[in-house]
């Protein structure tokens, strides 16, 4: 007869990863409070729902802890860079001028040491095209954007840190069609050079 035996050893990490599948996709409808947030204010609880999404999806890697920070540019040393893409609105501060972009932009670094790990973003302004005012205004982004984007960098990090598989990036955005093509010269990401990289 043939005994099987367990594995001696003793697994590392996050047991929600072993079956080395992709994350499940939580649904932003799981958490009731976003609803009321019709789009993220510059001004009230944007980092907020970024914290609580962020949260949420992370939790995952438990025991080891993750935590999100936002950081106005890249940070020294050595990081995993990922670029997304989502829509956002604009509206300048200065003339009321409103508008749409297919192409908000999200800078994340990731590192991982210790059973700690740490999640750098950085979100992009747009300049106003409409009194030329040269300040960038900093992009809303819609609940279920930010979401998209996050399930994408906790997917990235499973697979980079954790081994899983990697999942084909979710490109899907909320429906739109701006009534102007990207113009890079008022785009803070394209200055920065990551607004080419994807999509
Ligand atoms: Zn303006
Ligand atoms: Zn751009």
């Amino acid at each position: 007869m043939v005994v099987f035996s367990t594995p001696v050893f003793t697994a590392v990490g996050p047991t929600v990863l072993h079956s080395n599948r992709y994350l499940p996709l939580c649904s932003i409808t799981t958490t009731p409070a976003l609803l009321a947030v019709p789009i993220i204010k510059r001004t009230c609880n944007a980092s907020l729902v970024w914290q609580l999404i962020f949260m949420k999806l992370f939790s995952c890697f438990a025991p080891h802890s993750w935590r999100l920070v936002a950081v106005p540019s890249k940070p020294s040393g050595r990081w995993h860079t990922f670029v997304d893409s989502a829509k956002v609105r604009f509206a300048c501060e200065a003339c009321g001028h409103g508008w749409t972009s297919m192409k908000g932009r999200v800078t994340f670094w990731c590192a991982f040491s210790n059973n700690t790990g740490v999640v750098a973003y950085r979100l992009y302004g747009q300049q106003c095209d409409n009194c030329q005012g040269e300040s960038y205004e900093p992009a809303m982004w819609y609940p279920e954007e930010i979401e998209k984007v996050l399930w994408n960098i906790c997917n990235r990090v499973a697979h980079v840190f954790y081994g899983c598989a990697r999942p084909p990036i979710q490109l899907n955005r909320r429906p739109g069609k701006p009534k102007n093509p990207h113009n890079s010269e008022k785009c803070q990401a394209c200055k920065d050079g990551v607004c080419a990289e994807r999509r």
